[in-house]
């Protein structure tokens, strides 16, 4: 009766919406079954996208043709670029976002997307037909056949919401928990495990005092995440604000720690470490007297505030009261509650690269359920599983990101081989290659790629090669060109370089530390007029390009190196157990992850080199 479908994806958070609009855009036919249409794309937390590592990921999810870097860019009411004293490899775009107009924006985008259904439901089952998947069943009994299932159910799988000693079922505040699927899934041998998470109160900025907060600006000439056309650049911005707490807030917060479940030990799941609640970080760090609050607006015309670092699943009693002891917070008044949420998660090294579930065929699961935190975890996840749940029904090639060409690739690859026990968001650290994964390059890592997939569209992929081929002839112009103007620069003495010698080329003189493209022009006048119609964008790219070079050279040698190893394929369903003069741990890990390439196994930890020759060896002998 009704119809039938190429991808269903469970679950309308930020994996669900890049899933579902992927795949349909690649032509599947493609069902989203979720509980609530007026909650598509909730931020749940805080109503920022981006940040460090997580700026980046955006920004690939843009160059791959992805939706969540022009939805923020289309609702954000503030962008700052994190760490730029630092080298760019560390620079990060953040934007505050309207919490409502990112939702509204997602639902339209998908609205407008006629290969997208959807059903607001919930899916309480899958249907099989032995360990192939054919359908869903909702909680109504509808079943809706399909070739495959993207699962995306984020904090919502037997979620438990606690604040003080109250808990009781929610995959989110005022949201229903979602059940069945877990227990049908343990059913059918899935490895099953439960972690947390906690949000802060929202508090009515009416009632702030807001000449005693320090205000915190955006940038004087904010950017945008898209490097598409299809967004502009505020032009107006609204700023959040610093505060912070004191020994009397933290005296009060204490008074509820008998009755906190994070310390009575009704909490079971494991937290984020590097996002705890407050409670958390007055006991980590009891010699420290404050702790800092940005007071962050929810929105354009809203009053609503969210208060970051201040996350608790404290009695809402006590944080009231030492809310109200925050300088400025006097007279706070509370629209909500903080809470800590509970939830069930499925370990990922359940899964391939491609995010597909080892056990059942077509199923993949993306996001939060993958034991991930964070919008952009989930929507870069959510992006490549509806990629790669498309391209498996009409048989086309999986689409799997090397750890050398974004931080997606790195984000999977690690889920898959190291697993997580505690909520994994992105780091740079995490990445080995991050002088090549800068936010700035990844249309040029990655437009090609999303347009060989038919995601990213010709303008997209002709407006980059362009670019490059700017970046290509400002370099090699500037190779070319010598430094004339030097002495009695002002800009040249306020930078302390005024004893630079005279024919100098350009490049070699921008690559001094102080100096940047556009004094290096007002030094070599001819480069202003060679490079009057060029994108700025590449100007600035040959700048880093330049700058980095050794850098860039060396990651680059390192991860070709590499590249022998990743494009060395191992059979699917390799039997590891054969080669005993493996060591019986190798022998053990190696079969339960299942690496698809040499360059995989080498990164399951406890797999040693000795064991990665060992295992060339023996598959050369058996080609
Ligand atoms: P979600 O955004 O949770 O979306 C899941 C969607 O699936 C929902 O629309 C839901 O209705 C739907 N759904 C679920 N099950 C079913 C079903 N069976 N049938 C139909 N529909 C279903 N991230 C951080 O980075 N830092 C934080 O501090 C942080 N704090 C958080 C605090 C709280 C209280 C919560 C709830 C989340 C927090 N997050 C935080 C996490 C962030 O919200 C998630 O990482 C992100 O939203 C995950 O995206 P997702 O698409 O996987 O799932």
């Amino acid at each position: 009766m009704y119809p039938s479908y190429d991808v269903i994806v469970i679950g309308g958070g930020h994996a669900g919406c890049e899933a579902a609009n992927a795949a349909a855009t690649l032509g599947s036919k493609v069902l989203l079954i979720t509980m609530n249409m007026q909650t598509i794309a909730q931020m749940s937390c805080n109503p920022a996208m981006g940040g460090v590592a997580k700026g980046q990921i955006v920004r690939e999810i843009d160059a791959l043709g992805g939706m969540s870097g022009i939805i923020t860019d289309k609702t954000m009411i503030q962008f700052r670029m994190l760490n730029r004293s630092k080298g760019p490899a560390m620079w990060s775009p953040r934007a505050q976002s309207d919490r409502m107009m990112f939702a509204q924006e997602w639902r339209d985008t998908l609205e407008a997307n006629m290969n997208v259904d959807i059903w607001q439901e919930m899916a309480t089952e899958l249907v099989m037909d032995g360990d192939k998947i054919t359908g869903v069943k909702t909680s109504l009994g509808v079943v809706f056949n399909t070739k495959s299932v993207v699962l995306t159910n984020g904090t919502f799988l037997n979620g438990l919401i606690h604040i003080g000693e109250k808990q009781f079922g929610g995959g989110r505040s005022g949201e229903h928990a979602a059940k069945g699927l877990t227990e049908q899934l343990v059913a059918l041998g899935f490895e099953a495990g439960r972690m947390k998470t906690g949000t802060p109160p929202r508090v009515d900025g009416r009632s702030l005092n807001w000449e005693k907060l320090q205000e915190q600006a955006g940038d004087e000439n904010p950017e945008k995440f898209s490097f598409s056309d299809q967004t502009t650049t505020l032009t107006k911005q609204r700023s959040c604000f610093i505060t912070y707490t004191s020994n009397e807030v933290h005296d009060i917060l204490k008074t509820g720690f008998d009755r906190s479940p994070m310390f009575n030990g009704r909490i079971q799941g494991l937290g984020p470490r590097y996002c705890p609640s407050i409670e958390d970080k007055i006991n980590r760090f009891a010699e420290r007297d404050r702790h800092q609050i940005f007071v962050e607006p929810e929105g354009w015309n809203t009053c609503e505030m969210y208060i970051n670092g201040f996350s608790t699943s404290l009695p809402e009693d006590v944080q009231y009261k030492a809310l109200r002891k925050i300088e400025g917070f006097e007279n706070a008044k509370m629209f909500r509650p903080g809470y800590a949420i509970e939830y069930d998660f499925f370990p990922p090294t359940q899964l391939k690269p491609t995010l597909e579930t080892k056990l059942i065929e077509n199923l993949y699961f993306a996001g939060q359920i993958n034991g991930t935190t964070g919008y952009e975890e989930a929507a870069s996840q959510g992006l490549m599983a509806g990629i790669n749940a498309h391209n498996k029904v009409v048989e086309a090639e999986p689409f799997i990101l090397k750890r050398s060409e974004a931080y997606i690739g790195v984000l999977i690859d690690d889920l898959i081989n190291k697993g997580t026990d505690e909520p994994y968001r992105m780091f740079t650290s995490r990445a080995e290659y991050r002088i090549l994964l800068r936010q700035d390059n990844a249309d040029i890592r990655l437009t090609h790629l999303g347009h060989q997939l038919g995601l990213a569209t010709d303008e997209r992929f002709n407006a980059v090669q362009k670019k490059k081929e700017q970046i290509e002839t400002t370099i090699e112009t500037l190779k070319e060109t010598s430094v004339k103007v030097v002495n009695a620069n002002p800009h040249l003495e306020a930078s302390g370089l005024q004893t630079m010698s005279h024919g100098l080329k350009a490049d070699k003189f921008l690559k001094k530390t102080k100096v940047g493209m556009a004094l290096t022009m007002e030094c070599a006048p001819s480069l202003k007029e060679t490079f009057a119609e060029f994108d700025i964008k590449a100007l600035e790219e040959a700048e880093v390009l330049l700058k980095y070079e050794s850098y860039i050279e060396k990651e680059e040698k390192i991860a070709e190196k590499l590249t022998t190893l990743e494009n060395y394929k191992i059979p699917e369903g390799f039997n590891f157990r054969e080669i005993t003069s493996l060591s019986s741990e190798s022998r053990e890990k190696l079969s339960k992850v299942g690496p698809l390439t040499l360059g995989q196994a080498s990164r399951i930890s406890g797999v040693t080199p000795a064991d990665v020759t060992i295992l060339m060896v023996y598959l050369d002998k058996k080609k």
